[in-house]
């Protein structure tokens, strides 16, 4: 079994049940050994390593799951196209010094009969939300249950995906799962492209063509830093900035209030820049959190 920090380094385990996985946790819990948990679709990248690597600092145990859930793809979406890298996630995971590599199957987490879900109404309605209908009804669903199963102490998220984090914030907040959510910085590449599993999909083309995305938020940024206070003016600059790249197709960019993302006509505060675009097959998003 585990000991107290300083972590002491064990094999890793990778558990493949819901069963398996909720008797090693109830067995840490009995001991009173902290557990942090880094939930994923796999095919990682440094974005992911950085929040195994924060679990591994502030947390006795350490959990990674890697779920490609189907409930997350919207209509249309297709979920086999997702890349799917579990070996090659697994030597990383043991390489950080993860405790235990949870990878269900789909048929294990969604048995025959499963019918609960769990939606957070108002904050998955807006951008994901509307161009992925579903989305958030299934990542708060396997959310919920991946938090039963493990009652981790600290639950890691990446910025990257804001509208995630808000909704998996109220959902920590109003079901009391008995867990505390950590939200740490995106990571991006040197031309400022936040890295994603969907990356590597990109032509090079399309590959060269993304940064645009990134680009317009830094305008929208810049314009706020430079004293423009119109949510309107912002976004129409940041629609300029993507409209010079031929190769990509804007699904929203958005000035919005960062707890309740509702468009944001006048800005004060802090405001988060939000924004989703299409380049051929791959769609990417990304944010950035501006104080005005
Ligand atoms: P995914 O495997 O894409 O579902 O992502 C798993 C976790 O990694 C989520 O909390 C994401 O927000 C986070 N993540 C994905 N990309 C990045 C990134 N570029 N920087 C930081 N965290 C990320």
């Amino acid at each position: 079994m585990l000991n107290k920090a300083p972590h002491v380094a064990v094999a890793m385990r990778t558990i493949r049940t819901v069963h398996a996985i909720s008797t090693w946790s109830r067995a840490l819990h009995r001991q009173g050994v902290t557990i942090g948990m880094v939930p994923t679709m796999g095919a990682f990248h440094a974005g992911h390593l950085a929040l195994i690597r924060a679990a591994r600092r502030s947390c006795e145990a350490v959990v990674v799951s890697v779920f490609v859930n189907p409930r997350q793809f919207g209509r249309g979406e297709d979920v086999s196209r997702y890349p799917r890298r579990l070996r090659s996630d697994a030597a990383l995971c043991a390489r950080e010094g993860v405790d235990v590599l949870f990878a269900p199957t789909q048929e294990g987490m969604y048995p025959p009969g499963f019918e609960a879900s769990v939606s957070v109404r108002s904050l998955a309605r807006r951008w994901e939300g509307e161009c992925r209908p579903g989305h958030f009804e299934g990542v708060a669903t396997v959310v919920t249950k991946l938090l039963s199963l493990v009652r981790p102490e600290i639950v890691f998220f990446g910025q990257k995906d804001f509208q995630q984090t808000l909704v998996v914030k109220r959902l920590v907040e109003d079901l009391n799962p008995g867990t505390r959510m950590v939200v740490l910085p995106t990571v991006r590449d040197p031309d400022g492209l936040a890295l994603s599993s969907r990356n590597p999909r990109l032509t090079p083309a399309e590959r060269r063509a993304a940064p645009v995305l990134c680009a317009a938020l830094q305008a929208g940024r810049e314009a706020i830093r430079s004293g423009i206070r119109s949510g309107s003016r912002i976004r129409k600059m940041m629609h300029q900035v993507v409209s010079g790249e031929r190769l990509a197709q804007v699904d929203y960019l958005a000035v919005c209030d960062p707890s309740t993302l509702e468009p944001r006509p006048r800005l004060t505060g802090t405001v988060v820049l939000l924004g989703a675009i299409r380049l051929g097959r791959t769609r990417l998003i990304d944010n950035l959190l501006v104080r005005t």
